[in-house]
């Protein structure tokens, strides 16, 4: 070894072994000392809960999209980029959900750990669609959320070495999840099979409608920017007329503009539709804030609309 590649080697150690010295023990629940906290930033409420079922009171965990904000159009502030310089991890859920941040996680991936939550579902499993943009939904299908929570304890152990703590509280969040899989499983059933179509304002549920056999159009596409058009609004006419579609469904924090414009077709065209309640297809407030209460909120929704 030269003399340089020992000064690195020893440079990279010390870099290792402080960063260690630097993380806080974990707690096992009860209240660390100010300052002894891991600091996590995060770019979803969905991802900010799963977050602080598995590193609990051992971490700040911070959110960069706010409540109500539209995560595919999101564009990082000044202040997130400092938020981003004091964490220690960041964790965003990728597949071009936070298209708009990625010079914030390009800077990132130099410095410290970046998790991308989609990186736990197997390729297989991903929603290639045919112009060839990959579905970034994956937290409304439980089963892929409960890939990607995993994924993201192993990648936690991994930089804190808590791995008995992580893997407990990682147990214990993985049987909630399998009760609101289960849950809505059991409710969804009771929508006829016939009339298992889900429309919304954009096409956000596709897993959600693989894990129970609904089939879901969305009247934009993958992402809520642009807008929808003529064409494809005819078709959705259409299909409704001819699955005898109830009702369509409004999302939060999604424009309502394309949904009235297929109403009025609707209209124009002299058949009855009635809009559901708001879908929740990212943004947690109010009485859903928690993943259970989205996850359900949406199921009622559906099973209301549709049965
Ligand atoms: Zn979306």
């Amino acid at each position: 070894m030269s003399v340089s590649q020992l000064f690195r080697t020893s440079a990279l150690l010390g870099i290792f072994f402080s960063f260690f010295a630097c993380m806080p023990e974990p707690n096992n629940g009860e209240n660390s000392k100010k300052g002894e906290k891991l600091k996590v930033l995060v770019t979803t409420s969905i991802i900010q809960e799963a977050v602080q079922k598995i590193l609990k009171d051992s971490a700040d965990v911070e959110l960069i999209i706010p409540i109500g904000a539209d995560p595919h159009s999101y564009q990082f502030s000044p202040e997130d980029a400092i938020k981003s310089h004091n964490a220690d991890i960041i964790i965003a859920n990728g597949l071009h959900l936070e298209h708009r941040m990625r010079g914030l996680f390009q800077n990132t991936t130099r410095s410290k750990t970046l998790i991308y939550m989609a990186d736990g579902v197997p390729i297989s499993k991903l929603r290639h669609l045919d112009n060839k943009e990959i579905d970034p939904h994956i937290w409304l299908n439980v089963q892929l959320w409960k890939s990607c929570v995993s994924y993201m304890a192993s990648r936690l152990e991994k930089d804190t070495e808590w791995t008995n703590y992580i893997q407990k509280n990682l147990d214990e969040y993985l049987i909630q999840l399998e009760h609101i899989d289960i849950t809505a499983k059991r409710r969804l059933k009771r929508i006829p099979e016939e009339s298992k179509y889900l429309i919304t304002s954009h096409d956000a549920f596709g897993y959600f409608g693989n894990a129970y056999g609904i089939k879901v159009l969305g009247i934009k596409g993958l992402s809520t920017t642009g807008e929808a058009s003529i064409k494809h609004v005819d078709s959705l006419v259409s299909l409704i007329t001819e699955k005898k579609i109830k009702t369509i469904f409004p999302e939060f924090s999604t424009s309502t503009k394309d949904i009235k414009t297929l109403v009025e077709q609707c209209q124009e065209n002299g058949i009855e539709i009635k809009l559901g309640q708001e879908l929740y297809s990212i943004s947690m407030k109010g009485p859903t804030n928690t993943y259970d209460s989205l996850i359900l909120h949406n199921v009622n929704s559906i099973v209301k609309g549709l049965r």
